[in-house]
């Protein structure tokens, strides 16, 4: 993952959000999913917020990630194994 955005969260199940941007298609489907987490850029391709205290619920940002039709959304838990996508 050369091209990466990521943030990290202090609390929840989620605690780290990287998006694959070489992989991103440009789908928005993360950003329908889970405005408050996800945006796109002006290459069109999807951002992590930098807003981490703004951030959609843990249920939220999961199906943010489940609506990318590339998979190219990870989700690590608290122990920094992965959650997403298995
Ligand atoms: S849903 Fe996936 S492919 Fe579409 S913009 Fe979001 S990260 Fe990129």
């Amino acid at each position: 993952m050369a091209n990466e955005s990521s943030a990290t969260k202090t609390s929840g199940k989620i605690r780290k959000i990287v998006i694959d941007r070489d992989a991103c298609i440009g789908a928005r489907s993360c950003v329908i999913a889970a405005s408050n987490t996800f945006e796109m850029d002006d290459e069109n391709l999807a951002l992590v917020k930098s807003d981490a205290s703004n951030f959609d619920s843990d249920d939220t940002i999961m199906q943010g990630a489940e609506a990318c039709p590339v998979l190219c959304i990870h989700l690590y838990g608290e122990d920094g194994k992965k959650i997403f996508p298995n």
